[in-house]
């Protein structure tokens, strides 16, 4: 597995001056470093993790997103996969596994599943800001993932976008 961190500090737990000043500038984060070891201790379980490059992961209250590489097929980790209900396990949370990817909507989509997106429409606000209106199938809150708060806090801390997820 391709990480952010390098492997020789994830599996001693000290970090080179490198890494060290990732962390310190924050593009790491201490998460980061615990799923990657997480991840790591699950390649011998699970070989397909060796050829997935984890990028970062973000955490709300109940729900950690990991971020993986464009093209690596997050359904080789699956919602309903090994590695996910192993991560599930280990940090007691709800894990959700998402491709890198330039394509906000698609990133929206990768996050609701399954639940169907109709559409997205973006809002001036009177402030002046934007806001993305997430449109979801109305008989599909059951089918989110999460809450929609954390799935909206997990956008925006992912995206930077502000999102309003909308029943039609
Ligand atoms: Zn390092």
């Amino acid at each position: 597995m391709k990480t952010p961190i390098c492997t020789i500090d994830i599996k001693s737990g000290f970090l080179c001056s490198r890494c060290q000043d990732k962390l310190d500038k924050g593009l790491i984060t201490q998460l980061d470093i615990d799923i990657a070891k997480e991840l790591l201790s699950l390649e011998d379980r699970a070989p397909e993790l060796k050829e997935v490059e984890f990028k970062k992961a973000v955490s709300t209250d109940s729900m950690v997103i990991i971020i993986i590489g464009h093209g690596n097929m997050p359904e080789a980790l699956g919602s309903r996969g090994k590695v996910v209900r192993e991560l599930e396990k280990r940090f007691n949370k709800r894990f959700r596994v998402v491709e890198e990817n330039s394509n906000i909507r698609k990133t929206i989509e990768d996050m609701v599943t399954p639940a169907a997106l109709l559409g997205i429409n973006t809002l001036w606000l009177p402030d002046g800001s934007l806001e993305k209106k997430v449109r979801i199938r109305l008989d599909d809150p059951k089918k989110l993932p999460a809450d929609v708060r954390v799935l909206e806090e997990a956008v925006r801390s992912l995206t930077g976008e502000r999102i309003r997820i909308v029943f039609e």
